[in-house]
């Protein structure tokens, strides 16, 4: 869906037409600035200058009510008395965002008279302004800096990514084939607390629907999806009828999910009645398209693959689920290992991933599946969770630096990527199992924790962020804390 975001410029009546005029011009302005410098992944949109209660409802009321604006920017050129914005804030159910700016970046020396400072009043302006929505208790994103400077702009972008996250996320339908792993608890969770807060429609429909589809599959689609893998993987196996069945259950998974609009998934290999293979390539080709994806029934973290997705470069990023697997403990070289039984999503791999066959013990495969093998890429990243505590739900991120894997494990048939978590490895361990983080994650790239942060505030859930600065004692000081504020709020 097409996205963008309005801007409502605060002001008032007595200031006269004059300056109102120049107000307008110079908002009008910023905006086509902003919309050209390239930095803006939406379309910004000029919603006029608020001049009294019943303009700042009506246009609050508008957004609320347009599927594609998915938040409003506010800005006080001039002075706009916060009362006549509680009616209208206090309605907002929108993500919302203060843009703490002046249109001149100088204060002009020989120029400065009284005129000029009742047109440019932004420094008390964005204050006034800023008060009523930290008295309101509203959500928001406060950003400050010159509108010219690109720091603003990548600003304002990746909020705006955050508040699309937020847009897709009360849209999102999640397909459960199947129930979770058996005995597994922290893939579990509240889902009408999850659908309250974070919009998820999740449900489950029976494998043998999956297979009712995939048995509907024709060869002619096979072939058409065959000559995409060439095109993208290398081929290094000759067992070309895994492959085929992997293009099978990939076209009826897509079938389905594009039927029930779900743009996100999850299955688990004790549940496979019917098929040969547990999908492996079909997930993972799947979640390259910006599929969310979870293995053994983890609905949670596969809905937040596929927003981690939406947030991500041109709404497919480099967001893959992931789970920490194994260590290398070896003092001041110490790494983790990621991985998962078959499907890590391509859109982190370092190079051409390799599509190859193997036998998988686990689960009830009655053939090999064919996967795609491949090395992540280095670089700065994340690792984020969901985990339900009962009551209120609990995101963790983890600050990760991902490195070139330091061997080539030639006997592991899986995709791989190798990190050092902040703020080292040990200490990271011992802060993520602190607080009670999952083996699952979404692991990204391009999306960063500031992102995260963001998106938590505006669905009003709980963020932990374990980042370089993070100690053991400082991490279960704020724990504690936390829970009690969570118990009060909720
Ligand atoms: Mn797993």
């Amino acid at each position: 869906m097409k996205r963008n975001f309005w801007l409502l410029v605060g002001s008032q009546t007595l200031y006269g037409d004059d300056v109102l005029k120049t107000v307008n011009e110079r908002a009008a302005y910023m905006v086509s600035y902003l919309n050209a410098c390239g930095k803006l992944p939406y379309e910004l949109i000029y919603k006029g200058t608020a001049k009294s209660n019943a303009e700042i409802t009506d246009v609050i009321r508008e957004a609320n009510f347009d599927k594609e604006c998915a938040g409003i920017i506010t800005w006080c050129h001039t002075f706009s008395p916060s009362k006549m914005w509680i009616n209208g804030l206090a309605s907002l159910q929108k993500p919302y965002c203060h843009l703490a700016t002046q249109y001149n970046r100088e204060i002009p020396n020989e120029d400065i008279d009284m005129d000029f400072m009742n047109l440019n009043q932004a420094a008390h302006g964005d204050r006034e302004h800023g008060f009523i929505a930290t008295r309101l208790r509203i959500p928001r994103k406060v950003i400050a800096g010159y509108w010219q400077d690109d720091r603003v702009a990548d600003r304002l972008g990746e909020w705006m990514r955050a508040a699309v996250g937020v847009a897709f996320s009360k849209e999102l339908k999640v397909m459960r084939f199947g129930d979770n792993m058996r005995e597994v608890a922290v893939t579990e969770g509240d889902k009408v607390e999850v659908q309250t807060k974070l919009g998820w429609q999740v449900n489950t429909w029976a494998v043998g629907d999956l297979v009712k589809e995939m048995n509907a599959v024709s060869d002619d689609e096979i072939d058409a999806l065959m000559a995409e893998y060439a095109e993208k993987y290398d081929f290094n196996t000759e067992n070309t009828d895994a492959i085929r069945y992997q293009a099978k259950e990939e076209i009826a998974m897509e079938k389905m999910l594009q039927r029930e609009g779900c743009m996100a998934f999850s299955n688990t290999f004790q549940d496979l009645y019917g098929m040969e293979q547990l999908p492996g390539l079909a997930s993972q080709h799947l979640m390259s398209k910006g599929y969310g994806y979870g293995g053994e029934g983890d609905w949670k973290i596969s809905a937040l693959t596929a927003i981690m997705k939406a947030m991500g470069e041109r709404g497919n990023g480099k967001s893959s689920f992931m789970e920490d697997y194994t260590y290398h403990l070896v003092s001041g070289n110490e790494y983790c290992l990621g991985a998962h039984m078959l499907e890590v999503c391509p859109s982190v791999a370092a190079d051409k991933p390799r599509i190859e066959t193997h036998h998988l013990g686990i689960g009830m495969n009655e053939k090999d599946p064919a996967r795609l093998v491949f090395e992540g890429k280095a670089g700065k990243a994340i690792v984020v969770c969901l985990i339900d505590m009962g009551g209120r739900l609990r995101m963790i991120c983890q600050d990760i630096e991902c490195v070139k894997p330091i061997m080539e494990m030639p006997n592991l048939p899986v995709a791989r990527v190798m990190w050092k978590p902040a703020p080292d490895l040990l200490t990271g361990i011992e802060c993520w199992i602190t607080a009670g983080g999952a083996h699952h994650t979404v692991l990204s790239y391009d999306v960063s924790a500031e992102m995260m942060k963001d998106f938590a505030n505006m669905m009003g859930i709980e963020f932990v962020h374990i980042t370089k600065d993070t100690t053991v004692e400082s991490l279960e000081e704020k724990l504690m804390v936390s829970d009690l504020i969570w118990k009060l709020r909720g």
